[in-house]
């Protein structure tokens, strides 16, 4: 069987992201190759409240955009990351990270799963049963948290 050559790992910047990152790093050592790549996608407040609050969100977005920046940097520069190999972009994160994957020629997606209980295919959380079940490339789940 053929290495991976070209790795994306999905990142929430949330406590359980340095997991996901850690097993990223890993199997790309393993596989021999350096061409790591890290997304993270915010999801403009709109998309939560669009229509529904006048409020203008700019000065709040921009805020968790740096935010989400300082956070992806610092997470990639633990595990030598370079910073063109650092994807911060805006939308929905199910599509944007598919759509990343493909525009990278990735052989592979890492992502979390909380693995967590209950009924039949709700095993995983929205994003993680999304990317799987839409990649055309290999998905590894990292089971996150308890
Ligand atoms: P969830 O489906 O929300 O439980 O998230 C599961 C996994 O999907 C996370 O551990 C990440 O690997 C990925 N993920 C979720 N949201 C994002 C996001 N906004 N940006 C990048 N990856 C994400």
């Amino acid at each position: 069987m053929n290495n991976y050559n070209t790795i994306l790992v999905a990142v929430d910047l949330t406590a359980e992201a340095e997991q996901v990152m850690a097993r990223a790093a890993a199997v790309a050592g393993q596989n021999g190759t350096s061409n790591l790549h890290v997304v993270h996608v915010i999801e403009p407040l709109s998309f939560a409240y669009g229509g529904d609050i006048p409020i203008d969100f700019s000065a709040i977005q921009d805020e968790i955009q740096k935010q989400a920046e300082s956070h992806l940097r610092t997470l990639c520069e633990k595990y030598g990351v370079a910073a063109e190999h650092q994807h911060l972009v805006t939308g929905s994160p199910e599509k944007e990270i598919q759509a990343l994957a493909e525009e990278l020629g990735t052989d592979l997606v890492v992502l979390g799963s909380h693995g967590r209980h209950g009924f039949g295919l709700l095993l995983m959380g929205s994003t993680a049963n999304g990317i799987l079940h839409g990649a055309k490339m290999d998905v590894l789940a990292v089971r996150v948290g308890t």
